[in-house]
C-alpha cells in the first residue's frame, strides 16, 4: 500500500490526487494520494512526520521547491542543477529530490506537437517567468540545439541567473520581448499570473506573435487561461497545463513505484 502526498501552500486546488489514483487503478497498484497544507514553520516537523508515518513519497509544491533541499539527504538530476525539487522519495529512512516538471512538459510538448522537437536548430523560444517550473522547463529544453532560449521574469535577476545556465539564451525586459514577439516559434507562460480566481490576468499580449507559434500556459486551472485564449484568437497553436501535469505525475509516480505509465487519460 503506497502512501503518497502533496505538501505545500495552498494545495486544496490540486488535481495530483485524482491523476494519482487513476495511474495506481492502471498499475493495479494500491495506495492513496493526500494533500497536506504546510506553513513555513511546520516544514521541517512535518517532513519528519511524512518519514515516522512511513510514506513512500510525495510532490512538492509553492512555496516550498527550494526550501525542501536543506532537509533532504540528497538531490539528483535537473533537481541538482536547478536547486528545485518537485518530488521527494523516502526509502530506508533516506529522502532523495528529484524535478520531474522539466520532463514532464517536454513528454507533453512532444506528444501534442511530435515535429517540433525534431528540427531544432531555427526555432526560438520565450520563457515568461524564472520560478521553480520555468528553471526545470528551461534545462530540459537547453538539451536540444534550439537557436536561443529568452527568459523573461518581473525579478529580472533570476531571468539572469537561469539565462546564464543555458547554452544560447538572453534574459529580456518585457518590453525588449514585445518587439521580437514575431520571432518565437514557442512561448511558454510559466508564472501564476491568470491563475483561477484571477483569470483574467495575463503578463503580456500576443499582439504580434507568429500565427503559427505553438503558445502554451503550465496553468491548469482554468485550462483556457487568458493568455491561451488571446493565443488562440491570433491563430497560435495550443500547449494545455494539464498535459503537463499529467507527464509530471507519471514521472513522480514512476519514481515512487517503479512502474511506468504509458496510457494516458486527457
Ligand atoms: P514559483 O517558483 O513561485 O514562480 C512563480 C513565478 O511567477 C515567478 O517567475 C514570479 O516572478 C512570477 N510571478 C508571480 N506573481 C507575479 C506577478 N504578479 N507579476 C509577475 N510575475 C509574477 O512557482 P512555480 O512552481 O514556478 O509555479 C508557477 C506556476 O506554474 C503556478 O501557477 C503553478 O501552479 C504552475 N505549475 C504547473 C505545473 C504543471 O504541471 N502544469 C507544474 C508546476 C507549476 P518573480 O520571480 O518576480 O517573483
Amino acid at each position: 500500500m503506497y502512501r503518497l502526498a502533496l505538501i505545500g501552500n495552498p494545495v486544496k486546488q490540486s488535481k495530483s490526487p485524482e491523476i494519482h489514483q487513476q495511474f495506481f487503478e492502471q498499475t493495479s497498484l494500491k495506495g492513496t494520494y493526500e494533500l497536506i497544507p504546510v506553513d513555513q514553520v511546520e516544514l521541517e516537523g512535518k517532513i519528519n512526520w511524512l518519514k515516522a508515518e512511513g510514506y513512500h513519497g510525495f510532490n512538492v509544491t509553492v512555496p516550498f521547491k527550494e526550501k525542501i533541499i536543506e532537509y533532504l539527504d540528497e538531490i539528483v538530476g535537473p533537481a541538482k542543477a536547478m536547486q528545485s525539487v518537485n518530488t521527494v522519495s523516502i526509502q530506508n529512512n533516506r529522502l532523495v529530490g528529484y524535478n520531474t516538471d522539466g520532463e514532464g512538459y517536454v513528454l507533453s510538448l512532444n506528444e501534442a506537437y511530435p515535429d517540433f522537437l525534431s528540427d531544432v536548430k531555427h526555432k526560438r523560444i520565450l520563457i515568461i517567468g524564472a520560478g521553480g517550473a520555468a528553471k526545470g522547463i528551461a534545462y530540459q529544453l537547453n538539451k536540444y540545439a534550439f537557436q536561443s532560449i529568452d527568459i523573461i521574469n518581473r525579478t529580472a535577476e533570476k531571468a539572469r541567473q537561469i539565462s546564464r545556465s543555458l547554452n544560447h539564451s538572453r534574459a529580456l525586459s518585457l518590453g525588449m520581448a514585445k518587439d521580437i514577439l514575431e520571432q518565437y516559434d514557442l512561448i511558454i507562460q510559466t508564472t501564476s499570473v491568470g491563475m483561477s480566481p484571477n483569470n483574467h490576468e495575463q503578463i503580456i499580449s500576443l499582439q504580434g506573435v507568429k500565427p503559427n507559434a505553438i503558445a502554451s500556459d503550465i496553468i491548469y486551472k482554468p485550462k483556457w487561461t487568458s493568455f491561451l485564449q488571446d493565443a488562440e484568437q491570433r491563430g497560435c497553436r495550443i500547449l494545455f497545463g494539464e498535459s503537463m501535469l499529467l507527464y509530471q505525475a507519471a514521472k513522480a509516480f514512476q519514481i515512487w513505484t517503479g512502474q511506468e505509465i504509458k496510457d494516458f487519460v486527457n
